[in-house]
């Protein structure tokens, strides 16, 4: 994966467990160099990163909290401070704070949002100049087909996933004709710690929509963004890819 001359660069926001952790390591097996940000599960990133050297891969942890806009350009800044140049950001750093619409606690309603999407802001914005100055760039934002459906007790959280789309669709347009993709995987039901506490009531419901009748894997999520973060998805922009199992289809 390279413009003829050097290795690609990639920050992987919430890089440390689930998804990101497994896009960390299918952007590393392509050839790139790896950040992993992550916000304060120090032992997680230290495994990832462990992980990523075993592959032989060039890599740093970078700790910022992305719904901070100054930590979300700092870890950008590290990225460059390092490698001199950033050519494919996945945004995937998310949290969850269900809660039925009636009684959900404002601050809960502004920690989703703050993450999930002013936090996907900030790192793109940051990460758009090193991309415009080279002419190239990969960005895949991980919004989630509850930002296409919705959930009950989950109105922040898909809120802040349709956004994701929103922004998505925009920044593509604006940064097309500069060699910059703008991309967003909406995963279905996938397993990771961010599942594992779901109400199962919720994931019954959840898992009789699934017609291939099973959750879905990090890596299986992590083979989209890779592919969409390569040189062969040149000419894809502005689009979204559901990874669910046919629970859209
Ligand atoms: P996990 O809970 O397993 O991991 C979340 C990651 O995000 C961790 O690395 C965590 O860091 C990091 N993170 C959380 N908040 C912040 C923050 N403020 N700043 C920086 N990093 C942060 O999540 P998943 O792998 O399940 O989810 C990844 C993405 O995929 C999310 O955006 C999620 O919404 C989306 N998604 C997940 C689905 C699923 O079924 N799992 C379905 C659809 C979408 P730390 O370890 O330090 O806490």
């Amino acid at each position: 994966m390279s413009d003829g001359s050097a290795v690609r660069v990639a920050l992987v926001t919430g890089g440390s467990r689930g998804i990101g952790r497994a896009a960390a390591l299918r952007l590393a097996d392509m050839g790139a160099a790896v950040a992993v940000l992550y916000r304060e599960n120090r032992e997680a990133v230290e495994e990832c990163i462990e992980s990523l050297r075993e592959k032989g891969a060039d890599c740093l942890a970078v700790r910022a909290d992305v719904s901070i806009s100054g930590e979300a350009a700092r870890s950008v800044r590290e990225v460059l401070e390092r490698w001199g140049r950033l050519d494919i950001l996945v945004n995937n750093a998310g949290i969850r704070r269900d809660g039925l619409c009636l009684r959900l606690d404002e601050s809960h309603w502004g920690e989703v949002l703050a993450t999930n999407l002013s936090g996907a802001f900030y790192c793109l914005r940051e990460a758009l100049r090193p991309m415009l100055r080279r002419r190239w760039g990969r960005i895949i934002n991980v919004a989630s087909v509850a930002g296409l459906t919705g959930s009950p007790g989950q109105a922040n959280y898909c809120a802040s996933k349709a956004g994701l789309l929103g922004l998505t669709r925009s920044v593509a347009r604006e940064v097309a004709s500069r060699n910059i993709t703008v991309n967003a995987v909406a995963p279905g039901l996938i397993e990771t710690d961010m599942t594992s506490d779901l109400d199962p009531r919720m994931l019954g419901d959840l898992g009789s929509r699934i017609p291939m009748g099973r959750m879905g894997r990090p890596e299986e999520v992590a083979e989209v963004i890779a592919f969409l973060a390569s040189e062969e998805a040149s000419y894809l922009t502005g689009q979204v890819i559901c990874v669910d199992g046919g629970m859209l289809s």
